[in-house]
């Protein structure tokens, strides 16, 4: 019964163990992951506005150099009337000035496009001499006053920043100068940290970078989010950056070290120039926060689940108890309701036999009661006949007179007999209580005088009537009077004394003994079916029980004590009846 009534909770438990925790679980993830993911991308876009502001303030860092030389009269001079002196000194100038600057390259160039000073003059690789003039940073500067341009060098191959500005004198254009800013210093202050950073050229390839194996790759080809500025295209034979995408997002995954580390990527178009700034964002925080909220909640399920499942498991425990319960005490009843059957039938198999050796006793009786008359007569009647032939009339007539006084005995035991006989009706009715008490004396009258035992009848000169039934009442008297002679045998002095008061309806009828009294320990089981003192074959211990009963019927009680209230000055057995009116 319990296995089934646990079987629900236990199914239960099973399904959100097995569902419940893992569907918490993974929802818990995903809203924890793509909230983190949006602060992430937030932050990762703040971020990128500053790189971009720091970009742009690194490459106009020194943007007024080449504005400032090209108005400076030596540089004016040297290009319109070009001179030796003029350009080595001019050389050693420009060479101070980009040490100074960490420039990469300071020059200067004639109408032409051919570099007339250069700030690496002394190197193997000087410009001094090369013409540039199909840079689109020259043509843009001869033409409108001032070019920018990122490129590599042509000689070093060194990727640059190339700010150039127009020189006039004498009303015509002589020339440029020329500014070349490497990015060194900006990779440099990139270091790498949380984010990789790279900037990519209008043909979408790498130039800037805080990861140099990035340097020189290109872009792929197709990306699932779309950039801020489309690659153009002239990056073949580049190696590709080495991203994973997985599926159209920003999410960007690295083969990396420990294994596959994602990014999120975020990318911003310089204004101005053709140039994007991108920056990967590690997204491990993000899944370190899925995998927290994803474990809490699986937590939270499974311990909700069990708690649910321990209060089921309390409640089928109370409910078996309660059954339990229940079920001994229903056995419990039924065991007591048998017993009780039990009893009763054999205690009334044994009214039965107490009534049966009543019956023996009371024949045994009368037998003796009888028999002493009977006896006397036929002595009587045998005298009488000797007397007769003797002529003794007298004498005769005294026999016969004896006999007939015999037969009247005889008639008056024969009556109470009668009595007895009548069936005890049950339905009650007013008893006199000195007829009953009479009767029941004259019943035990030969025994009374064989004990010699002194009979004291104290009962008021009117007569009482009670509600009872003659018979049982008698029944009564006779089983309190023969009690009491038992209790008197062999004791010094030998009396009974029955008294009788009336009070408010009731008549207290007592039978009183000088015997040896009831042992204090006795007087509660007095009463008891079967409780008797006397030896085997003397007593069955039925007589003051079934008397009880029999007052009880009557709406009265039978109660016994000690007379004096002490054993050892005999009992004293209470009848307490209710009277019917007398008439006055
Ligand atoms: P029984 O007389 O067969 O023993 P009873 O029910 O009439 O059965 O009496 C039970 C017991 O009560 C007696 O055995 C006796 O010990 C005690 N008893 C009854 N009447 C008296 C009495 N008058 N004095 C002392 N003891 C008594």
């Amino acid at each position: 019964m319990v296995a089934r009534a646990l079987e629900r909770p236990r199914r239960l438990l099973m399904a959100a163990l097995l569902l419940g925790v893992p569907v918490a679980a993974a929802l818990a993830a995903g809203w924890a992951s793509s909230h983190a993911q949006g602060e992430l991308r937030d932050s990762a876009r703040a971020q990128l506005a500053l790189y971009n502001a720091n970009l742009r303030a690194e490459l106009e860092r020194h943007a007024a150099v080449p504005l400032a030389l090209a108005q400076d009269a030596e540089v004016r001079a040297l290009l319109a009337h070009p001179s030796p002196a003029a350009m080595d000194r001019l050389n050693r100038k420009l060479e101070d000035i980009a040490r100074a600057l960490d420039a990469l390259a300071l020059y200067v160039m004639d109408a032409r496009g051919t570099t007339v000073a250069a700030s690496n003059w002394n190197d193997a690789a000087s410009f001094v001499g090369e013409n540039f003039s199909y840079r689109p940073y020259f043509r843009m500067a001869i033409d409108q006053g001032e070019g920018h341009h990122f490129a590599r060098g042509t000689t070093s191959l060194v990727p640059g920043y190339y700010t150039a500005n127009r020189v006039v004198a004498e009303n015509r254009t002589v020339g440029a100068v020329v500014l070349k800013l490497g990015f060194d210093r900006l990779e440099r202050a990139w270091a790498p940290g949380q984010e990789k950073l790279l900037v990519t050229d209008r043909d979408g390839v790498v130039f800037i970078t805080n990861t140099p194996s990035w340097r020189y790759r290109a872009l792929p080809r197709r990306l699932p989010i779309s950039l801020p500025i489309v690659p153009q295209g002239t990056s073949e034979g580049l190696d590709v950056l080495p991203w994973i995408f997985g599926g159209a997002s920003d999410r960007i995954a690295l083969e990396e070290k420990g294994g596959l580390r994602h990014y999120l990527l975020s990318s911003v178009a310089m204004p101005g120039g053709d140039w994007t700034l991108h920056s990967l964002t590690s997204l491990d925080p993000v899944t370190a926060r899925a995998w927290v909220a994803g474990l809490l909640a699986a937590a939270v399920v499974a311990m909700a689940a069990l708690t649910a499942y321990a209060v089921a498991l309390r409640r089928v425990a109370l409910v078996e108890r309660i059954a339990l319960q229940e079920e001994s005490r229903a056995e419990l009843e039924r065991r007591v309701a048998a017993a009780t059957a039990d009893l009763r039938a054999a205690e009334n198999e044994l009214t039965q036999a107490a009534k049966l050796a009543a019956l023996g006793q009371m024949s045994a009786g009368i037998a003796h009661e009888i028999n002493q008359p009977l006896a006397a007569m036929r002595s009587f009647a045998d005298n009488a006949v000797v007397l007769l032939e003797r002529g003794r009339m007298d004498a005769v007539r005294g026999n016969l007179a004896e006999i007939a006084e015999l037969t009247d005995r005889m008639a008056a035991i024969t009556r109470q007999l009668k009595g007895f006989a009548r069936r005890a009706s049950g339905t009650l009715g007013p008893v006199s209580v000195h007829a009953a008490v009479g009767q029941a004396l004259a019943l035990l009258e030969s025994k009374l005088r064989r004990e010699d035992i002194t009979v004291e009848v104290d009962l008021p000169d009117r007569p009482v009537r009670v509600v009872g039934e003659d018979v049982r009442l008698q029944q009564v008297l006779v089983n309190l009077i023969g009690n009491a002679a038992d209790a008197m045998r062999g004791c010094p002095v030998r009396r009974l004394r029955i008294g009788l008061v009336t009070a408010e309806g009731e008549a207290l009828l007592s039978v009183a003994d000088t015997g040896s009294g009831i042992a204090e320990a006795d007087l509660p089981r007095l009463f008891v079916p079967f409780f008797t003192t006397k030896e085997a074959g003397e007593g069955l211990g039925l007589g003051l029980s079934i008397s009880h009963g029999i007052v009880e019927d009557f709406g009265g009680s039978l109660t016994a004590a000690n007379r004096n209230g002490k054993p050892g000055q005999g009992a004293v057995f209470t009848l307490r009846l209710k009277t019917t009116e007398t008439p006055a």
